[in-house]
């Protein structure tokens, strides 16, 4: 948790007056945008900006201060679709704190309201540290254990009736046990899971729909449908944090004995809620979220400490806006927004291309994001992004920076739709296609210079040809000065002119010899990884190299006419790998590379049977979701052909379960029940070759 600086997102100008003013009216604007429309035009971080810029100028000049400020109200708005709802007591906000000291300052500010003086002995004031569930307020009355309202926060005092979109939601209940309070006001968040947002945005996608922007504006936008059944499609949950009105329940001297009552009632409490003793623990619950928020399985965007003492709370008290006893830590934002400068197009190893937004750089999830990525054509064209729009940028975790959308609002006239681009960006200008029935669109010329790179780094790397000293940088290098132009030039190069290269001397020029020496020896199923033929992974090239025990067996088969017959009736190869090595081996130049290969020594001898280790003898191995070399055919020969076992369920017997992209939650439940290491594919490879578990 560092300190952090606000930008200033828009010029102030000179007379403080009117920056003031125009502030306010900004704001209004973008809460009539968030809380109406669902459909902010700025993210949160540029809004949180904007109201800090406001705070300062009314701290230094309290004359321009006003009570119906924005930083004085809660900023939310009531639309006219739902009747309104006055609450019983005001729906508030929360106080921000961005960073420690600001945590701290807090802590002082309730010690100095509880009347300790400066050098006084502190109370201990405990806290009960929950997270901030980014979705969106709401309030459950229930009388005589029946739910009869459910409203929106709106601006505080008043909300929207949403009572019969509520009824639709699943963990809500609808009636209360015996023995319920007589009037109970439940007060939560109404939030949409990760996994209801990524299905959601997949039927948009076949639908032919937009994405939606993220899941807090989804589960808004859900909550406020004129149509119930609308809203009960779109599967939302909720988390209660707070009691409001209560008549006929138990006594309560702490916030904790709140959630204990809605637990017994069957209420959805959130089970990272902690009770802490001291600021610091507090401090530490806001660093552990702030590391393992992408851990829980919906969105959270801060964590919030409240007082637990209810008596300390009522001698606390509260602002127009927020209460005291309570803060809410924000999280460094993970969406930004920022300018679209230009749509471009990369293209890797196997010719596929990637489209990409040159953006103007914004920081946003801790780095600065100057590149994001589109995905593919059809993403671009269901986002219609454009350059000149202003769009949202998210980085989060580890995950590679994306353009979630444009901001339609925001669009100026005249931007024009774009177009994805029917030739290669690179010198030969190659047809760029789309192979029936696939999402990425590609460039099949054999000598586009953008897959030489790839296609070499990828031939010397670890799980193909493992040459050590031909890495990103040297490949480069000596592509660029033409001592490398193709997978075969590696066998051809003139060490001579690396010598004269700076950087390079004898030693590593000798190391470098050596390394690819001995690449020349290596299994053919290596080989068959390296020459970079799309979908043909280590296992299928393994049951290539073994069942046809020769090269020049598999360019004779791949090049008959029942190539693709043949070759999709071994195990662990299928009709799509089939397929490709087939229209590989067909190409002219690719068959010359090879020629320049056998010329320069290279192993073409497959293993005999018996020569594949049986290195997961006795062991039961459970592959869950999509490894991004091994399809479901390939994993199963890549387990079995070496003694394994893969069976579909996880069970106490099962050795380590393998984890690709999208994986089935019970595996991974089962699993952790049972202590059965989870593996990731790099760990998988490792199993395969040595045996062992990491
Ligand atoms: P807030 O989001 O900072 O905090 C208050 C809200 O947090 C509560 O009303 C509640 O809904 C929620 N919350 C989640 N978990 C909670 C928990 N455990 N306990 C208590 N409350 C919890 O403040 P706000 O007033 O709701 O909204 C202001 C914020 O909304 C801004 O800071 C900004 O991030 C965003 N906003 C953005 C725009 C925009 O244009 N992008 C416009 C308006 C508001």
């Amino acid at each position: 948790m560092g300190t952090r600086n606000f930008v200033r997102v828009s010029e102030a100008p000179s007379d403080t007056t009117h920056r003031v003013e125009q502030l306010r009216n900004e704001l209004l604007e973008h809460n009539e945008r968030y809380y109406v429309d669902d459909a902010p035009i700025i993210g949160d971080a540029d809004y949180d900006a904007l109201v800090a810029e406001l705070r300062s100028i009314e701290e230094e000049h309290p004359e321009l201060d006003s009570p119906d400020s924005p930083t004085h109200r809660v900023s939310g708005r009531r639309s006219e679709t739902f009747a309104p709802v006055t609450h019983s007591t005001p729906l508030l906000s929360l106080d921000n704190a961005f960073d420690a000291d600001e945590l701290r300052a807090w802590e002082d500010r309730l010690q100095r309201r509880l009347g300790v003086a400066e050098g006084d002995e502190r109370i201990e004031i405990g806290h009960v540290c929950e997270l901030k569930i980014d979705g969106v307020a709401i309030s459950l009355r229930y009388e005589d254990g029946d739910l009869v309202q459910g409203a929106t926060r709106g601006d505080g005092k008043v909300g929207e009736d949403v009572t019969a979109n509520v009824r639709t939601i699943g963990p809500i209940p609808t009636t209360l046990p015996k023995g319920a309070p007589r009037v109970l006001e439940v007060r939560g968040e109404v939030y949409m899971s990760s996994a209801a947002f990524e299905s959601l945005n997949e039927r948009a996608a076949a639908e032919g729909h937009a994405p939606y922007i993220n899941p807090r504006n989804s589960a808004a936008g859900s909550l406020r449908q004129k149509d119930p059944a609308a809203t009960a499609e779109r599967d939302l949950s909720m988390w209660c944090y707070q009691l409001g009105e209560v008549e006929g329940g138990p006594t309560m001297s702490r916030h904790e004995e709140a959630f204990d009552l809605l637990r017994d009632l069957g209420f959805p409490v959130n089970p990272e809620i902690r009770v802490v003793d001291t600021i610091d623990e507090v401090i530490g619950f806001c660093d552990h979220w702030e590391q393992h928020r992408h851990d829980l399985p919906y969105e959270i965007d801060g964590a919030v400490a409240k007082v637990s003492d209810l008596g300390l709370r009522d001698q606390l008290g509260f602002t127009s806006r927020a209460p005291r006893w309570a803060i809410a830590y924000k999280f460094p934002p993970e969406e930004r927004t920022t300018q679209l400068l230009d749509i471009q197009v990369s293209v890797g190893r196997t010719g596929r291309t990637t489209p990409y937004a040159v953006l103007e750089p914004v920081f946003v999830g801790g780095a600065n994001v100057e590149r994001a990525t589109l995905h593919n054509q059809d993403q671009v064209e269901a986002k219609d992004v454009r350059p000149g729009d202003t769009v949202i940028v998210r980085r989060a975790g580890d995950v590679i920076p994306e353009v979630v959308g444009p901001v339609l609002a925001a669009r100026k006239r005249g931007l024009r739709k774009w177009h994805f681009p029917t030739t290669c960006p690179c010198p030969l200008e190659a047809d760029l296609v789309r192979p029936e029935g696939e999402s990425d669109t590609r460039c099949f010329h054999p000598e586009c210079p953008f897959q030489r790179q790839g296609a070499i780094e990828h031939y010397a790397g670890r799980g193909s040809m493992d040459i050590e000293g031909l890495g990103e940088r040297s490949i480069a290098q000596f592509l660029d000065l033409g001592i490398l132009t193709d997978i075969a030039s590696i066998y051809e190069i003139d060490f001579d002119r690396i010598l004269e290269l700076e950087g390079y001397g004898q030693t590593s020029i000798d190391n470098l010899r050596k390394a690819i020496d001995e690449s020349r020896d290596r299994p053919l199923a290596n080989l068959l990884v390296g020459l970079n033929v799309r979908h043909l992974g280590p296992s299928a090239s393994e049951a290539l190299a073994e069942h046809f025990g020769h090269l020049d067996r598999i360019i004779e088969a791949t090049t008959s006419d029942e190539g693709v017959e043949a070759l999709s009736a071994i195990d662990g190869v299928g009709p799509k790998i089939a397929e490709t090595v087939c229209a590989w081996f067909a190409q002219e130049p690719n068959r010359a590379m090879l020629e320049r290969l056998r010329a320069a020594g290279l192993n073409f001898e497959g293993p005999d049977k018996a020569d594949v280790a049986q290195t997961l003898e006795g062991m039961s191995v459970v592959v869950t979701g999509t490894l991004d070399n091994y399809n479901r055919d390939e994993v199963e020969h890549a387990i079995k052909s070496r003694g394994g076992k893969s069976p579909g369920s996880v069970s106490k017997k099962t050795t380590a379960v393998v984890v690709g992209e999208g994986p089935g939650a019970s595996k991974l439940t089962k699993a952790e029940e049972n202590g059965v290491p989870v593996l990731d594919e790099a760990a998988f490879e490792r199993l395969l070759e040595t045996g062992e578990l990491p």
